[in-house]
């Protein structure tokens, strides 16, 4: 399957996305993810692309298809995917559907996690992230992890994200209503949004997912 996971900064597309990933046999290419490898390498795009995270900015759209269009090059994508975090913008998401169909592929599906604005504001706040892995991903109430402030799964230091203080949270959400929360109407409109309640435990959550999945098994 190739999936598009869409919600606002905090709804859980990164912890949806591993459970999801796993089950499907498909990568999981988080745009946060490869960005934030960038930076801690130090290369060139690293550099480019560090304080405009740092502030909750978007990082240009040149940069990240072409980051993107690289991964699904990669032969682990070659027959599916679960994107998370790009598309963020209709200017992506037509880049996106430009790269699928120069290869005869189609998205599957677009799954968005609806959430209340206030659940989201208490998981951002609670959010801690693995420094080995950011994709090892905990919350101080809801998901806390068996030793504090240790990764359970490589022991890595766990860590506060720095785009989760409170003033850059609220640019990051500004911009996902402005620039991201558009692409409801897009693959609506495509028949290939996938709405899921995301109030609620992780693994229940997860349940949701597929079953919103079960009638776009290509
Ligand atoms: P996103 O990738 O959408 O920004 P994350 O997957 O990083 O969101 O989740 C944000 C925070 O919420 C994390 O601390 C995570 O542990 C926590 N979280 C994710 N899903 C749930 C859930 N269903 N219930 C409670 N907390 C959750
Ligand atoms: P995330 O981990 O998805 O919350 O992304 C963290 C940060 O990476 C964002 O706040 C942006 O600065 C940058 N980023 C991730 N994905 C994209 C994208 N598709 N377009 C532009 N910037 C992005």
């Amino acid at each position: 399957m190739r999936l598009v996971l869409l919600g606002p900064p905090g709804a859980g597309k990164g912890t949806q996305s591993v459970l999801l990933a796993a089950s499907l046999d498909v990568p999981h290419i988080s745009t946060g993810d490869l960005f934030r490898g960038h930076v801690e390498r130090g290369t060139a795009l690293g550099e480019q692309v560090r304080a405009i995270m740092t502030t909750g900015g978007l990082v240009p759209t040149a940069l990240t298809v072409a980051v993107v269009e690289e991964r699904l090059s990669h032969g682990d994508a070659a027959d599916g995917f679960l994107l998370d975090g790009f598309p963020r913008s209709t200017v992506q998401a037509e880049a996106l559907d430009r790269i699928l169909a120069s290869r005869a592929q189609e998205l599957s599906a677009a799954v968005l996690l609806d959430l209340p604005d206030d659940e989201v504001v208490r998981r951002i706040a609670g959010r801690r992230v693995c420094g080995r892995d950011p994709s090892h991903t905990f919350h101080q109430d809801t998901a806390p992890p068996l030793r504090a402030g240790e990764c359970d799964y490589c022991g890595g230091a766990l860590h506060r994200r720095t785009d989760d203080e409170p003033a850059t949270v609220l640019r990051r959400q500004e911009l996902y209503r402005s620039e991201t929360a558009p692409l409801v109407d897009y693959y609506l409109r495509a028949g290939l949004l996938r709405r899921v309640d995301a109030l609620g435990p992780v693994a229940e959550v997860g349940n949701r997912v597929q079953r919103a999945l079960a009638a776009s098994r290509r």
